[in-house]
């Protein structure tokens, strides 16, 4: 009997419809013998919605806060009138109204107090996820399929890094032993809020945007489960995201460590931590379509055989910047970056990518672009000397540039990727802004301007990856 963690995510949860789809998808594996683990997002737009209220609030704007929560509860209760009929109504239709309560008092003291913590807004945003879950555990029990609803705060344990927590993986394990086993066992089943957790002291933590995938992986490890099944609007991985390139096709296997290039570089399918938990495992993870449930998918596994297609998919990151940092001739410049290095990383700032050319003496950093801000502030106060006594010259800051990812395990020991991408850009007529190859050879990336980046990764794409357009390459022996 196999263990299934599934994750649907906002859009297979959108509507009335949607969720009695998604509840029929897991009643039937669940039906088959399986045992099944939920994990549900909020409803498409919920979250967006909340944060807007949440803003509204801070900044003193009650009229448009009080019109957001009115329209949470709308959009809530039509679902609950499109699902249930009356008797099944009352219980699932007071949970959520408590849920929506809450989100209303804390934005009611939000307004009052004119901000919010980190900390204050995680107590808010998964609310969205909250109430999901109510009705998706109600769904199912009404189809007649046993399940129980369970609060992230008690199962998935997290930091304090409210916002964009990480997991406690060995306390999480505990908790799932004591609160998600005893509900398997007797073959029911757990629908789990997702995008959120909690500390050890019990305080509310998020995962970052798109989080609920995350959740699913590490659900799906903390319960040694065979497989995490991730639940979306697409077949799967696909060579591009397909509202860019629409001639983009669905890859059946990727292997762990192309994905996390993929997610960590935009591919909005996975959030960009979601992968390790599972990877750590072993587990396979499947992204599938809950629209179309007849299609296979994509199936994430620990590795693949050599591919005959060098490049596997093109992404991008559209919302970066590049913050440049040149030194005087005479300095040692490997000490000055040495201590840069150091502070980013206890400030937990992830790099996209960095380029270091010598003769300049100059390091180009590219970062997200709400990383940017702090990144420049810490330059200035860790080399206030240097600066004041021009050993460094100021810090200069690209801002709308988007790094675009070519991926593909295959690009190792491939002759003529390079010259064959710099072509297709160069058509374009878009110029290059900064460029690396990792050493692993796993991905090329390299920045042009935002405004720009749709164009760019359609030419890569039609060179590498459209139907037919894929030309032979050479192999280094
Ligand atoms: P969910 O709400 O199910 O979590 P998301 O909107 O977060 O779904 O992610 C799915 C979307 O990711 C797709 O609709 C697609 O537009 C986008 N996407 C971006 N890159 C890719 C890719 N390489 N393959 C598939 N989808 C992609
Ligand atoms: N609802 C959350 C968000 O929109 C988490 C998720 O959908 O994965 O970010
Ligand atoms: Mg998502």
């Amino acid at each position: 009997m196999s263990r299934i963690v599934m994750k649907f995510g906002g859009t297979s949860v959108g509507s009335a419809e949607r969720i009695r789809q998604a509840a029929g998808i897991v009643k039937q594996h669940w039906t088959a013998g399986c045992e099944v683990v939920v994990v549900v997002s909020a409803l498409s737009q919920v979250t967006d919605l909340i944060l807007k209220v949440l803003n509204a609030s801070r900044e003193g704007r009650a009229a448009e806060m009080e019109q957001g929560l009115r329209q949470l509860n709308l959009r809530h209760e039509e679902v609950l009138r499109g699902l249930f009929l009356k008797d099944g109504l009352e219980s699932v239709s007071s949970q959520v109204k408590t849920s929506l309560q809450r989100l209303h008092d804390l934005c009611s003291a939000v307004l009052l107090l004119g901000s919010a913590t980190p900390q204050v807004m995680d107590m808010a945003l998964p609310l969205g996820e909250q109430v999901s879950a109510h009705i998706f555990a109600a769904c199912l029990n009404q189809l007649g399929a046993a399940a129980d609803f369970v609060d992230s705060s008690r199962v998935l344990i997290t930091d304090d890094n409210f916002g964009d927590a990480s997991p406690e993986m060995e306390l999480t394990g505990r908790k799932c032993e004591q609160l998600i086993l005893p509900l398997l066992q007797p073959h029911r089943i757990p629908v789990v809020m997702g995008y959120s957790g909690a500390t050890v002291q019990g305080q509310v933590t998020t995962l970052g945007r798109g989080g609920s995938d995350y959740s699913g992986t590490i659900l799906g490890a903390a319960l040694d489960a065979d497989e995490v099944w991730i639940w979306t609007d697409v077949d799967g991985v696909l060579t591009a995201d397909p509202r860019i390139c629409p001639d983009a096709t669905t890859l059946p296997e990727i292997a762990f460590a192309e994905a996390v290039e993929l997610s960590y570089y935009g591919a909005k399918v996975v959030h960009r931590k979601a992968i390790r938990p599972a990877m750590e495992r072993g587990i396979p993870v499947w992204i599938k379509n809950s629209f179309k449930p007849e299609v296979a998918g994509t199936k994430i596994v620990p590795s693949l055989p050599e591919s005959k297609r060098p490049v596997k998919a093109v992404t991008a990151v559209t919302n970066a910047s590049l913050v440049t940092l040149t030194t005087r001739r005479d300095t040692h410049f490997a000490e000055i970056f040495g201590r840069l290095f150091l502070r980013l990383g206890h400030e937990h700032i992830d790099v996209l990518f960095s380029t270091q050319s010598s003769s300049e003496d100059s390091l180009g950093l590219v970062l997200r672009e709400p990383d940017t801000e702090r990144v420049v502030n810490a330059i200035r106060r860790l080399f206030r000397t240097e600066l004041k006594h021009g050993v460094l010259n100021p810090v200069s800051v690209h801002e709308n540039i988007a790094v675009i990812a070519v991926l593909g395990s295959g690009m190792k020991g491939t002759c003529g990727i390079l010259g064959r991408l710099f072509s297709a850009v160069a058509g374009t007529n878009v110029s290059v802004i900064a460029v690396a190859q990792g050493a692993s050879e796993l991905n090329i990336c390299f920045a042009v301007e935002a405004s720009r980046a749709n164009d760019v990764l359609r030419a890569v794409h039609a060179e590498f990856l459209s139907p037919g357009g894929s030309r032979p390459v050479a192999r280094n022996s």
